[in-house]
């Protein structure tokens, strides 16, 4: 075995563009995962490239609408209350991070990975030959009555602040953009440099077979756990094995975490969980992803259909898919696109949160061979390419494209 093999946990697509980043600089690279790329949470999200998306969910208004949320009828974002108590002191650092400064802070955070994300993701799906998987549309945001609109304008100026190109559609441009779309929304905005996947898994699979081909090792199995060996050196133990690296990445996505060993910090991840609802036979009713503000999911036109893909639930991994939240979106996307025609599969994916919606992107405070890459909420699959040029500069001790300070873990270790 080389001693300088590097090891990454996870082939979602952070875990796969951290991999791929580490091979071009010149390392030895094996990648595990006990399922196959892109199958997790990876897989059934609403397949938007989204560098405009560094508005976290933690928002000041948040507060106020707590109660409704947690005992309320369904809407974009639910709360167990069973699990709410399960999870009190994330809870209370989540809604923490709601105040304004904290906000601003993330927003911040998250718009400078974001300005890198079309480089540092264009290159890697160039290289494995998966550019007829893009499709460049931009993304239409709409809001459906006048007053969400106009309190939405403080966070579209956010955006701008931080680069984004933005045009603002009035409520008549809707219907010449989307024709399909029912007259119901009071107008929205176009994120010009929105672009989409129109098979996210496929795409990492590409990703990997270009790793592979690439001289990478992919092994199908699951680390339990992680120990020293050295003071540059850790041993990870899999199912039926152990194998020393010299560092070792984790990116498994909201099971990062459950990962063994004195090696790995107690970091407060959890999941808010998002379902999705495919309508197969409807791929073409639209042309790009629509993000419907106050329904809390989009309407994506991917390969298999057209995916209602969103909403906030926060109940943890093991609770079953709840059907009410999939009969939530069904009815919001009808009465957005009445011409819908039968549903057919759903999914329940992880969505893998820290309470600030910041990843952490950097060194465990336990041992040097250890990086994290996991908590992207929201926007993993816009992240993985520049958390996985990020990783790798970590790793190679080089300049870094992006300040990494506000993704260390340090930020949760009093
Ligand atoms: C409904 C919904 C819609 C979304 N829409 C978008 C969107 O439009 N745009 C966007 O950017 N993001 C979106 N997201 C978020 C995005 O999907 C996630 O942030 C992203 O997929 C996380 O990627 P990941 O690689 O960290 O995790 P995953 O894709 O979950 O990959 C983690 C991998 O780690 C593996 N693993 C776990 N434990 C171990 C172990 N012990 N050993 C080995 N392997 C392990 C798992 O098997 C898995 O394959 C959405 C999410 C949801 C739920």
């Amino acid at each position: 075995m080389d001693s300088t093999q590097k090891l990454v946990i996870g082939t979602g697509m952070v875990g796969s563009c951290c991999a791929l980043y580490l091979q071009r600089a010149g390392h030895s690279v094996t990648l595990v995962d006990p399922h196959p790329p892109g199958s997790q949470t990876s897989y059934g999200n609403a397949a938007a490239i989204a560098p405009y998306a560094c508005i976290p969910v933690n928002h000041p208004k948040l507060l106020k609408s707590l109660p409704t949320l947690m005992f309320g009828a369904e809407r974009p974002l639910s709360i167990s209350p069973g699990y709410a108590l399960k999870i009190l002191p994330w809870l209370f650092s989540f809604l923490r991070h709601c105040r304004r400064e904290q906000v601003d802070q993330t927003i911040s955070a998250l718009g400078a990975l974001l300005r890198h994300v079309e480089d540092a993701s264009l290159t890697l799906f160039e290289s494995a030959g998966a550019m007829d998987l893009i499709r460049r549309n931009g993304t239409l945001y709409l809001y459906s009555d006048a007053r969400t609109r106009a309190a939405a304008q403080g966070d579209i100026s956010r955006r701008r602040d931080q680069g984004m190109s933005i045009t603002e559609v009035g409520a008549g441009e809707v219907h010449d953009l989307e024709p399909a779309l029912a007259p119901i929304f009071a107008g929205g905005v176009l994120y010009n440099d929105g672009f989409q996947l129109s098979d996210p898994q496929q795409v990492i699979s590409r990703l990997v077979k270009r790793f592979a081909e690439d001289g990478g090792e992919v092994v199908r199995d699951r680390v339990q756990s992680i120990e020293p060996v050295a003071l540059d050196q850790v041993r990870a133990h899999l199912s039926g094995s152990a194998r020393v690296f010299k560092d070792v990445v984790i990116a498994a996505g909201a099971w990062s975490t459950q990962i063994g060993g004195s090696v790995m910090d107690r970091l407060p991840l959890d999941t808010e969980r998002g379902y999705h609802v495919m309508f197969p036979d409807d791929a073409s009713m639209i042309s790009r992803p629509v993000g419907l503000a106050d329904a809390g999911f989009y309407l994506s036109p991917v390969g298999g259909g057209l995916r209602a893909a969103g909403t906030v639930e926060l109940a943890g991994l093991d609770a079953k898919p709840n059907p009410r939240r999939l009969n939530y979106i069904e009815q919001a996307a009808r009465r957005a696109l009445p011409a819908l025609h039968q549903r057919g599969d759903t999914w329940l994916g992880f969505r893998p949160t820290l309470p600030d919606s910041l990843p952490v992107i950097g060194r465990s405070s336990k041992h040097p061979s250890v990086v994290y890459a996991f908590g992207h909420q929201h926007v993993g699959l816009t992240l993985g390419g520049i958390t996985g040029r990020l990783v790798q500069q970590i790793i190679d001790r080089e300049n870094p494209i992006v300040d990494p300070a506000p993704y260390r873990a340090q930020r949760f270790l009093g």
